[in-house]
């Protein structure tokens, strides 16, 4: 059976059961599951494109690896549903790009192996029994790239990454729900305080529901409900260096417990990031900036935050500097600050 294209609509709709603001991942994940529960939706999306935003910019990394054990349990759900989605969404053959090459999170000191010891106990106790909990000799017989001052590391061989853009288009595909491009949602209509309409840039639709999906943008589209959503949204980047024979390509996604720098292969390339904590909120961006800066506190080796720390093969990429880098950069929306979330 072929798989169908996304169903990109020309027109808007007069009415829809839901209006989804947005489409990017979340617009996407929400159409599919609207329309698996018999809801006539529509996504209303302004770029001319879907996943064109802060999912574009996305690593798609995902763990069950929690501190939490809620968390744990939702983002399980999600990777049973990326394990089966051919089989789930009915799109028999479609590849998310799916590599479950675990997740490693490296201790270069007794009390961050401690406490990963202590987290692994934990984990165990909520039904996450596959984290398996290393001392630094173990952790180097496993993955012979880490340094000699690794002390500890956590790993579960389940969690992975997956292609964030094969993923909606993968849900709008199963969906057929229609798409609306280049159309901005402007405002709603209310009736007694309940939605009755959505208003656009082309008109308006009747519903009784919206969701919104804007991303960053979320306290914008709100507001012209009249609601309050404070967000705090943050900066982060991500780094693709291409061309990295040095890097094992069956790595997991390998993370300093100590600063947050973490890389993952993406075929012969890498991703790699670092959780900046300093990083000021601002305003909800269209096109978010990058700095060069973040390039040097990633790899230079000189830097107290390079991935050279707990893998010492990349400073020989430093040094052999001839690899090339893509900068990338979107906004986090955050309802609260956890400056630890990766
Ligand atoms: C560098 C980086 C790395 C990341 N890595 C990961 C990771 O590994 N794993 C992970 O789980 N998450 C990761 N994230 C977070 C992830 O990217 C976001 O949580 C996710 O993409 C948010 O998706 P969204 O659909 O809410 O927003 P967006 O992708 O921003 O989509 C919102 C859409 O709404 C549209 N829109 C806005 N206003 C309107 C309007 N008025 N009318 C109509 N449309 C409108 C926009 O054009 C856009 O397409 C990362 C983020 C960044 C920046």
């Amino acid at each position: 059976m072929s798989i169908p294209p996304p169903n990109y609509a020309s027109a808007l709709p007069a009415t829809a059961d839901l209006v989804i603001i947005g489409g990017g991942i979340v617009g996407a994940a929400t159409a599919f599951f609207a329309a698996r529960a018999g809801l006539h939706a529509v996504i209303i999306e302004r770029r001319p494109l879907v996943a064109g935003h802060t999912t574009m910019n996305a690593t798609g990394a995902f763990r069950a690896h929690f501190d939490n054990p809620e968390e744990m349990a939702l983002v399980r759900e999600g990777i049973g549903l990326f394990e089966h989605f051919g089989e789930i969404a009915g799109l028999a053959g479609y590849d998310l790009g799916l590599r479950q090459q675990g997740y490693l999170w490296v201790a270069t000191t007794p009390a961050t192996a401690a406490r990963q010891r202590e987290l692994v106990a934990r984990q165990h106790a909520w039904g996450l029994t596959d984290v398996e909990w290393l001392d630094g000799e173990r952790a180097r017989e496993r993955f012979p790239y880490l340094d000699p001052t690794v002390v500890g590391a956590r790993f579960r061989a389940g969690d992975g990454w997956l292609d964030v853009r094969k993923l909606t288009h993968g849900y709008l595909r199963a969906s057929q729900v229609p798409v609306v491009l280049n159309t901005a949602v402007t405002g709603f209509d209310l009736t007694g305080g309940c939605i009755s309409s959505v208003q656009t840039e082309r008109g308006r639709i009747s519903t009784p529901a919206a969701v919104i999906a804007t991303g960053p943008f979320a306290s914008v589209v709100a507001a012209f409900a009249g609601l309050a959503v404070p967000l705090s949204l943050v900066r982060r980047q991500r780094i693709l260096l291409q061309d990295v024979p040095e890097m094992p390509g069956d790595a997991p996604m390998t993370i300093d417990d100590e600063t947050g720098a973490h890389w993952r292969p993406a075929g012969s390339d890498a991703h790699l990031l670092w959780t900046q904590p300093d990083v000021a909120p601002g305003p909800p961006l269209e096109d978010v900036p990058t700095s060069q800066a973040y390039v040097y506190d990633v790899l230079d080796p000189a830097s107290p935050h390079s991935v050279a720390r707990i893998t010492p093969f990349w400073r020989t990429v430093w040094e052999r500097g001839t690899s090339h880098w893509y900068l990338r950069a979107g906004q986090y929306s955050y309802s609260y600050r956890n400056s630890s979330v990766l």
